[in-house]
């Protein structure tokens, strides 16, 4: 993907401000991203508040059995529930690839924890909590305190910032159930995540069509797929999971994916019950779902692994930030918008990436740029570079709605925030363990998180982290 990646100004040795300035910082939410970014922020000197809704660290890694009452969450007034964790997932990375640089996410021996390579999602959080009380973040974290508004002080570069939090039971005042807060900051830091908010597949003639439908976001366990007939749709990591733990309850489960070729009609191998399909065409009030490759199947549930919208309902820029088919936007290297530089910025967007290294390698320089540190370029080359990137996008005719997926950019991304910050970039080991991971996890999909021979590459990983562990 054609980033454009121009070498930024650091503020050199002789030019290094004496004493690095300290900013109020307000960080929004608590996952892997937002306990980074505050960790980060606090190390650079600054006064941070994170803002997380839910009673606990970790963001996506918190397991919720439940799911919301409307099966596609297309109900915006519905009971949101955050994760989108199932029930049996292990991480598709490999336990080495996934941990930040300096907190090593290495196995443990207690027995309550789960040593595999690719350990299932309770570990993650482990490791998180583990990570947010190595650092002492939770001193920094108010609970149960939900971010609904951020917008611009007038004449000002300042944020309002108005929260609000359940009252508690000694709270005599009855006019609302909560109590809201208004405050100023002088920097606002986005953590909120972006796996929440499903996307829907648009399919001709779905009004009219009998069966259930639901998306990924509220599927957990797969015995309610017993003996039914399964559209499944989408191709990514989540799908290919999914289709795999459903096909041994499911009757038939036909996978429909844009990728393929449109003719495409193939057994999954291992799969007696399971086939690969291009895209659906339509679908018809008689509950049949006619697929591209000219196939038509009688079905009773389609299920959406379509992905997700970025989707920021407290944030209020006069425009200047918007979501467009999945692009947010303008912003300079995907964190910040420029005319709002550096004080307001974004961490975790890109997706198709190794998420926590690169949670860590943007809130560095987010915390660098606040603290004077970290020079960024004038408005005007932040937006002229910005606008390069989108016309490097059209150009190669990508659609918007891919302008975060990394692909193989991500390294020489990372890399290049690892520069502005003055900092070491990936690890050589990392880099290719991640690609061998991924290759096997395209070939391999019901064994790669099992058996694997990167032993070298583990060790030079090992190596490594006995630098932070000794
Ligand atoms: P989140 O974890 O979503 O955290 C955001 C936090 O913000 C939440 O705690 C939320 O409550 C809080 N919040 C949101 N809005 C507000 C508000 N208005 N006010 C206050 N608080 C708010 N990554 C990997 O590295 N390896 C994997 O194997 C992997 N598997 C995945 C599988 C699935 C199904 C999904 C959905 C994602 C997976 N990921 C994986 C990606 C994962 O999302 C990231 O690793 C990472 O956890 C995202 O962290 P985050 O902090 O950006 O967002």
């Amino acid at each position: 993907m054609g980033h454009q990646l121009r070498p930024l100004a650091i503020v050199s040795a002789s030019s290094m401000p004496t004493s690095l300035i300290s900013r109020n910082v307000a960080v929004i939410g608590a996952g892997a991203s937002g306990l980074v970014a505050a960790r980060e922020l606090r190390r650079e000197g600054h006064k941070v508040v994170v803002f997380e809704r839910e009673n606990q660290i970790g963001g996506t890694w918190v397991y919720d059995p439940r799911v919301e009452p409307d099966p596609l969450s297309l109900d915006p007034n519905r009971l949101i529930i955050h994760s989108s964790l199932y029930s049996s997932l292990r991480t598709n990375l490999p336990r080495e690839v996934m941990g930040f640089r300096d907190y090593p996410f290495i196995a443990k021996t207690d027995k309550t924890r789960d040593p595999r390579r690719y350990p299932g999602h309770r570990e993650v959080l482990f490791y998180l909590q583990d990570f947010a009380r190595e650092f002492e973040i939770e001193d920094m974290v108010r609970f149960e305190t939900e971010v609904v508004y951020v917008g611009l002080v007038e004449g000002s570069k300042k944020w309002k910032v108005r929260s609000k939090k359940k009252r508690g039971d000694n709270d005599v005042e009855v006019a609302s159930d909560f109590r809201f807060f208004d405050e100023i900051y002088d920097s606002v830091v986005v953590c909120s995540g972006h796996f929440t908010e499903p996307r829907v597949a648009e399919i001709p003639g779905i009004s009219s069509w009998p069966g259930k439908q639901m998306h990924s976001h509220n599927y957990r366990v797969p015995e309610p797929f017993q003996d039914q007939v399964v559209i499944l749709i989408g191709s990514a990591a989540s799908a290919v999971d999914i289709s795999r733990e459903i096909a041994h309850f499911a009757k038939e489960v036909h996978v429909a994916s844009r990728s393929v070729a449109d003719e495409t009609y193939q057994e999954q191998p291992g799969y007696d019950n399971m086939r690969l399909h291009s895209a659906i065409e339509c679908v018809r009030d008689d509950g049949s779902v006619v697929f591209q490759n000219g196939r038509v199947v009688l079905a009773d549930i389609i299920l959406h692994c379509t992905g997700y919208k970025y989707h920021f309902p407290f944030l209020e820029t006069n425009g200047i930030v918007t979501v467009d088919d999945n692009r947010v936007g303008p912003l300079y290297k995907h964190v910040f918008p420029p005319v709002l530089a550096p004080w307001i910025s974004f961490v975790g967007l890109p997706w198709k990436a190794v998420p926590f290294r690169m949670f860590e390698l943007q809130s560095k320089w987010i915390a660098g740029v606040l603290s004077g540190r970290v020079a960024l370029p004038s408005q005007e080359e932040m937006m002229e570079d910005t606008e390069a990137f989108y016309l490097s996008l059209e150009a190669s005719n990508i659609p918007k709605r891919y302008t975060h997926n990394m692909a193989d950019s991500h390294f020489e991304y990372s890399n290049w925030l690892a520069a502005q910050c003055g900092c070491e970039g990936f690890e050589e080991w990392r880099e290719q363990m991640y690609h061998v991971s991924w290759n096997s996890m395209l070939l391999r999909p019901d064994t790669y998180r099992d058996e694997w021979e990167e032993d070298l590459l583990i060790s030079k990983a090992n190596e490594d982290f006995a630098k932070y562990t000794a």
